[in-house]
């Protein structure tokens, strides 16, 4: 088994441009009322962004962008100089042994504190209909309403890469660095991307290297 050397630890915080629908559940889907509501710390109430969500984007930009998904299925090659399977895991595939974990944490994005203290004094969340038309008729049916978090909101996020011996862990971070660039340019998260939803930018990138040896308590 190789030897797990070093992690590298990429932090940021993502700016929501626009409004963004993340993750979260319907509160029921009774006429009028608001099917899709962000998810939330259940202590603070706050909105975060699901380290999965996040991760789950970053991996799909990458499967895009080389020509990796089959028949819309996540990357399974487990190939050494994959762009995706080594960091984000081989996707496994039913009656298969897997092909190697995920080398890449990413942990859930809460608020900074200073947009927190913001979203204390005054708790903002903005509402947004959308018309589903029937295309067979042409008309505007079941007018949905969801809830997302605006933009201005600011959260901070952080992805640990673990690096093993014989691991290219500079081409992995380059890797990281362009999904999260396609994400910013030319991409969005959460839901209704195509429809005005979920642009965001990302500040203060910082990357750092941590050698376990060096580590202590
Ligand atoms: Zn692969």
């Amino acid at each position: 088994m190789a030897k797990w050397t070093h992690a590298v630890e990429m932090k940021f915080e993502i700016e929501l441009a626009e409004g963004t629908r993340i993750g979260g559940a319907g509160a029921g889907l009774d006429i009028g009322g608001v099917d899709l509501l962000p998810i939330r710390d259940p202590v603070s109430r706050e909105p975060y962004l699901p380290g999965s969500s996040l991760k789950g984007k970053l991996r799909s930009i990458l499967e895009k962008e080389h020509g990796l998904s089959t028949n819309g299925s996540p990357c399974s090659c487990g190939q050494k100089d994959c762009p995706v399977c080594p960091v984000f895991g081989a996707h496994i595939v039913p009656g298969k042994p897997p092909r190697g974990s995920a080398r890449l944490t990413v942990r859930d994005a809460h608020f900074t504190p200073e947009y927190a203290k913001q979203y204390k004094d005054n708790p903002v969340s903005e509402t947004k209909m959308e018309n589903i038309v029937d295309r067979i008729r042409g008309v505007a049916d079941k007018p949905r309403t969801q809830e997302r978090v605006p933009a201005g909101a600011r959260f901070r996020a952080e992805m640990v890469l673990k690096v093993f011996e014989g691991d290219d862990d500079r081409k992995m971070v380059k890797h990281l660095r362009n999904a999260l660039a396609i994400l910013e340019e030319v991409d969005s998260l959460g839901a209704g991307g195509s429809r005005g939803s979920g642009r965001i930018k990302i500040h203060n990138l910082t990357e750092k290297k941590i050698a376990l040896a060096d580590l202590t308590l």
